[in-house]
């Protein structure tokens, strides 16, 4: 009963393994440190038995008009991909930075997070990774409608690489400024 999930065995799911009952109790609750599992300990009300399951952490995101969907990473390197049209970004650059967006928001341990922090945890390594595909996205996420929208998000990242170039703090305000 070991299904896979992101790489990592998923031993079994919430029903009980011995006699299949499926409202099992929850006893215990461990998150992983990356924030992507959490590992549960179980027992079932009918047989009395106990077991140990590890789950993928469920996330929704709450869109603008208010519906709710699971939190994908797919969607996420898809949104990053069309951002990144043309320009030399490498596959694993793109997977990586689907990974880092997935254990940022789910290591916040919230259940739900609305869709405009998945775009700002998506700005953030998208930052480092390359300077047209950030502003394509950013003029996207938020909304850019004039010229100055441009010229101010530029500015902000321009400040952001000397920063780093500086060798300071790299967690900066640039992406929250922007609210
Ligand atoms: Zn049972």
């Amino acid at each position: 009963m070991v299904r896979r999930h992101h790489g990592r065995a998923i031993v079994g799911g919430m029903d009980c393994p011995f006699c299949k009952y499926n409202d099992t109790k929850v006893i215990r609750t461990l998150r992983s440190d990356d924030g992507l599992t959490i590992t549960r300990r179980r027992e079932c009300p009918r047989c009395g038995a106990r077991f140990t399951t590890l789950e993928a952490i469920e996330l929704q995101i709450i869109k603008h008009d208010g519906s709710r969907e699971p939190f994908s990473r797919a969607k996420v390197i898809n949104g990053v991909r069309k951002a990144s049209q043309n320009l030399d970004i490498k596959d694993e650059d793109f997977k990586k930075l689907g990974l880092e967006v997935e254990e940022d928001l789910k290591a916040r341990g919230e259940a739900e997070i609305s869709s405009d922090e998945v775009g700002k945890a998506i700005l953030k390594p998208l930052r480092d990774l390359n300077d047209v595909a950030y502003l394509r996205f950013a003029s996207v996420y938020q909304d850019f409608s004039s010229l100055d929208d441009f010229k101010k998000s530029i500015h902000q990242l321009e400040g952001y690489h000397r920063r780093c170039a500086h060798g300071q703090q790299a967690d900066d305000p640039a992406v929250d400024q922007e609210n």
